[in-house]
């Protein structure tokens, strides 16, 4: 497609943290923008702003129903990603994944779309192998209170490779590690908000199990840049690519970094580590440093500084 060329790009989960940065970076890149999302756990505040412009649009809408609209490209990034949400409802979860996969893979192929599956780490599941490749097959357990999103995830990545092959459709799947950053929900539930909004509260900072567990975490500026870069690789890469920073830190390392940038005066608090919590986590970025030329430039501390920023404001304005 030649360059500058006006796309129009639908945006399911479009409201949620990384889909409204999405959307953003998507109108700022000059596109037509199409905003599906239940709201489940995406909110209107996260795309107010951009409502203002003209070539943006939100539909409030299930993906695990059907949907005709006529676009050129599908970003698939519909479904809770915290764990407390996603275990919430996960009959739901797994109805989201897959059957909002055979939803959007099927508009997909009527409109001739090039359709990005927001796919996890978390198809990994509690990795034997350390970082993790995407030749990798995971160790998932399959009947777990996880399972929901795992299988769920890994189920989508199936029939994404199967429309590839049997319907030739252009897909590109990325695997996207632990990305934080400003719109993340105060509730969220994940580990980098819980944090932030307890230190910015004083109250004790929760670490599930010794804090020992490992995670590398992103920040959702150059994940955002990832995407983009992806979804324009050559139609004959369907991925699946690892997509995150390699940077690793223990949830303690992470606790103390958030007491130590905001001053709390929070103490650490150990609570139960939940079932199947997968002990570390790293992504082996080689294939997109070499297919994207692309690799994460913000580091924790940066992030977390930005981060931070933005709950202190959020929560000001809602004392
Ligand atoms: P999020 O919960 O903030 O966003 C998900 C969005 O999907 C929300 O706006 C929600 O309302 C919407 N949604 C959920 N079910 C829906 C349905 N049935 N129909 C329509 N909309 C629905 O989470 P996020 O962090 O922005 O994650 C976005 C995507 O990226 C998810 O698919 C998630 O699995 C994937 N992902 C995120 C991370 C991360 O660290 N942020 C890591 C791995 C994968
Ligand atoms: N975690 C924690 N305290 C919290 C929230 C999470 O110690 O308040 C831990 C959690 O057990 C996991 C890690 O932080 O080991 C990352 O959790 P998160 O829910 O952010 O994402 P996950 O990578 O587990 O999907």
């Amino acid at each position: 497609m030649a360059k500058g060329y006006r796309k129009k790009i639908l945006v399911t989960g479009g409201a949620g943290f990384l889909g409204s940065h999405l959307c953003e970076r998507l109108l700022l890149d000059g596109h037509d923008v199409l905003c599906v999302d239940n709201f489940y756990t995406g909110t209107k505040d996260n795309i107010a702003r951009l409502l203002e412009n003209h070539c943006f649009e939100v539909m409030r809408h299930d993906v695990t129903f059907p949907l005709y609209v006529e676009v050129d490209e599908i970003y698939n990034l519909a479904c809770p990603a915290s764990p407390i949400h996603y275990q919430h409802d996960p009959v739901q979860t797994t109805k989201t994944s897959v059957h909002g996969a055979i939803n959007m893979l099927g508009l997909a192929k009527r409109v001739k779309a090039k359709i990005f599956q927001a796919s996890t780490s978390e198809v990994y599941g509690d990795p034997i192998v350390h970082p993790q490749t995407e030749s990798y097959w995971g160790n998932v357990n399959p009947i777990g209170t996880r399972s929901c999103y795992d299988e769920g995830k890994r189920c989508a990545e199936t029939l994404f490779f199967d429309y590839y092959r049997q319907h030739k459709l252009r897909i590109k799947v990325g695997r996207i590690f632990n990305t934080y950053g400003p719109r993340m929900h105060p509730n969220d539930g994940r580990v980098v908000s819980n944090f932030i909004v307890q230190a910015l509260k004083n109250e004790p900072i929760t670490l599930y199990g010794d804090g020992n567990q490992s995670r590398s975490f992103c920040y959702v500026d150059d994940l955002i840049e990832a995407f983009v870069r992806l979804m324009d690789t050559p139609d004959d890469f369907p991925g699946p690519m690892n997509l995150g920073n390699p940077n690793e830190f223990t949830i303690r390392q992470l606790a103390e970094t958030v007491i130590e940038l905001t001053g709390a005066r929070s103490e650490l608090t150990f609570l139960p580590l939940p079932s199947d919590d997968p002990r570390q986590r790293q992504p082996d970025i080689t294939l997109a440093r070499e297919m994207l030329g692309w690799e994460p430039t913000t580091v924790l501390r940066d992030g977390l500084t930005r981060t931070i920023e933005y709950f202190d404001r959020l929560l000001r304005a809602i004392k």
